[in-house]
C-alpha cells in the first residue's frame, strides 16, 4: 500500500526552518521595498542585504532546489518543492532568496536540459549564482495563445542568426542580461516544427524596448513587462538553443515547470488569505458577537478550507505525478492545477477581503494586492480556456463513441440483459406473488 500523505520528519525540520526564516528575515523586505526590486540588481539590497540571506539558505542546503545536484541544487523533485514553495509563496522576495524565482527557474531548467557546455558556462552558471536575471520572450503583440500567428522571424546569415520582429510582455526584460527568444526559422512548416529558440544578450545592438508595460494599478514607469522590438538583431549561430525547429519541444519543459511552481506558491498565498480571514472572524464584533459566530461567515470559512485543501492536494499530486512520469506525461495534471489556480485564489481572497469590510479593500491590508494577482494567474503561461482544452482532449482519448444509435448506458437493453441473466429467479419471484 503506497498511498502516504505524511512528510518525513527530516524534511519537516527543513520546512520549519524555511517557515521561520521567511517570517523573520524575508517578510520585512516585502514590507520595506517594492516587489520590482526582486529583479533590479542595480539596487543596493542586492549587494548588502540579500547575499547574506542567500548564504544562510545555501548553508541549509536549500538553494535552487528545483535543479538536480549536478547543477548545484538538491534535486528535491516536485513534491518536496511543492511543500517548500507553499511557504515561499507568502513572500515576493523569498523565491529569489532561495534561488528559484520565475522566470529564471524555468529558464535555468531549459538551459540545463538543452544548453551546450559553452552555453551553460556563459549563462546558466551566472543565473544559478544569482548574478544575472533572465527573461523569456515568446508572446507577440498580435498573438499570445495562438502561436500560429507568430511573425517574429530568424534566419541564418553565415556564422550568425538575424532576429527581426516584436515581442510583448517579456517580463523583467529591463532588468535581464539574457533574453530567451522564440522566432520562426522555417515559415513553410507548422509553427510547432518551424520555430527555434535563441539566447540573446540584452545589450546586443538592434534591441529596442518600445515600452515597459505595467500591470493595472502600477504607476506609469513602474512596469516591467517589456514590449520589445528586435531590429535585425545578430547573434552567433552557437546561440541557438537545442536544434532548429525545437522551440516548442523545449518550451514545454519550461512552461510545465513554471505553471506548477505558480500553483505551489498560490497555495501559500491562499493559506495566507485564509489565516487572515479566520483571525478577523474571531476578532471583529458586530451585533453583540464575533463574526465567527455568524453562520454565513462560518460557511465562508468552511468553503474556503475545503477549496484550499482540495487545491493543495491536487497541486501536490501533480508534483508527485511529474516526479513519477515526467512533466510531458503529467500535462493533464499540470493543466488542472493551472485552471484551478486563479479560481481558488479568487474565491478565498475575495471572502477574506469581504470579511475585513472596508479595511479589506484598503491599502492597509495586503488583500487587494493579492486580489490583483488573480486575473494574472488566469492568463500568464496561457489562458484558462486553452488548458481546459488540453484536459478535455486528453480525457476524451480514454473514451470511445457508443455503438449504435443509443448510448451504452441506455437502460432498456441493459435491463433486458440483466433480466435474462436472472430469468429463473425473476420467474420464481413472479410465482411467489
Ligand atoms: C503578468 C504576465 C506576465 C507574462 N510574462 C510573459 C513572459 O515573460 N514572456 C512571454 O512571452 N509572455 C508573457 N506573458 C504573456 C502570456 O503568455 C500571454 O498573455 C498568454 O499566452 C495569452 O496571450 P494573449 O495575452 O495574447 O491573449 P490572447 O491569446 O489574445 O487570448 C485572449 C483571451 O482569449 C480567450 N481565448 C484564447 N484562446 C482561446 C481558445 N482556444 N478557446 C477559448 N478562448 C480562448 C481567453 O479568454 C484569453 O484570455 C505574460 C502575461 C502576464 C499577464
Amino acid at each position: 500500500m503506497a498511498w502516504d500523505f505524511s512528510t518525513e520528519p527530516e524534511f519537516q525540520e527543513k520546512l520549519d526552518w524555511i517557515d521561520a526564516f521567511v517570517r523573520t528575515e524575508i517578510e520585512p523586505l516585502d514590507l520595506a521595498f517594492s516587489s520590482h526590486l526582486v529583479y533590479d540588481r542595480s539596487h543596493p539590497i542586492h549587494t548588502t542585504v540579500i547575499p547574506p540571506l542567500q548564504d544562510q539558505v545555501k548553508a541549509q542546503g536549500l538553494w535552487a532546489c528545483h535543479l538536480g545536484p549536478d547543477l548545484g541544487g538538491l534535486g528535491f523533485g516536485q513534491l518536496k518543492l511543492g511543500l517548500m514553495n507553499e511557504i515561499l509563496g507568502r513572500s515576493n522576495f523569498a523565491p529569489m532568496v532561495f534561488g528559484c524565482q520565475a522566470p529564471d527557474s524555468g529558464n535555468a531548467e531549459i538551459l540545463a536540459h538543452y544548453g551546450s557546455d559553452a552555453q551553460k558556462a556563459e549563462y546558466l552558471h551566472p543565473l544559478l549564482d544569482g548574478k544575472i536575471v533572465s527573461c523569456y520572450s515568446m508572446t507577440e503583440p498580435q498573438a499570445g495563445s495562438d502561436p500560429g500567428q507568430f511573425t517574429c522571424r530568424a534566419w541564418r546569415d553565415g556564422d550568425e542568426y538575424v532576429i527581426e520582429g516584436e515581442k510583448w510582455f517579456s517580463s523583467n526584460f529591463r532588468y535581464a542580461a539574457l533574453a530567451i527568444v522564440m522566432a520562426v526559422t522555417d515559415p513553410d512548416v507548422s509553427v510547432y516544427q518551424g520555430t527555434s529558440m535563441f539566447l540573446v544578450p540584452t545589450d546586443t545592438p538592434g534591441i529596442e524596448i518600445i515600452r515597459n508595460v505595467g500591470l493595472g494599478g502600477e504607476a506609469p514607469g513602474e512596469g516591467s513587462h517589456g514590449y520589445v522590438r528586435y531590429n535585425q538583431v545578430r547573434v552567433p549561430a552557437d546561440n541557438l538553443l537545442g536544434g532548429e525547429g525545437q522551440a516548442f519541444a523545449i518550451a514545454q519543459t519550461r512552461l510545465g515547470g513554471g505553471r506548477i511552481h505558480h500553483a505551489m506558491r498560490t497555495v501559500g498565498a491562499c493559506q495566507r488569505a485564509f489565516d487572515m480571514m479566520c483571525e478577523r472572524a474571531l476578532s471583529r464584533v458586530t451585533q453583540g458577537e464575533v463574526l465567527a459566530k455568524k453562520q454565513m461567515v462560518q460557511e465562508k470559512i468552511a468553503d474556503s478550507y475545503i477549496q484550499l485543501e482540495s487545491f493543495r492536494l491536487l497541486v501536490l499530486h501533480a508534483g508527485w505525478t511529474i516526479d513519477q512520469v515526467g512533466g510531458q506525461k503529467a500535462r493533464r495534471q499540470i493543466a488542472m492545477v493551472k485552471v484551478l489556480t486563479p479560481q481558488v485564489l479568487h474565491d478565498i481572497v475575495y471572502r477574506a477581503l469581504h470579511i475585513h469590510g472596508s479595511l479589506g479593500t484598503s491599502n492597509e491590508m495586503p488583500l487587494m494586492g493579492m486580489w490583483a494577482m488573480m486575473p494574472v494567474m488566469g492568463i500568464a503561461d496561457g489562458p484558462t480556456e486553452v488548458h481546459k482544452l488540453t484536459i478535455a482532449r486528453q480525457v476524451l482519448k480514454e473514451y470511445k463513441p457508443s455503438e449504435g444509435l443509443f448510448p451504452s448506458a441506455h437502460l432498456p437493453p441493459r435491463v433486458a440483459a440483466a433480466r435474462a441473466k436472472f430469468a429463473d429467479l425473476l420467474e420464481h419471484e413472479v410465482a411467489q406473488h
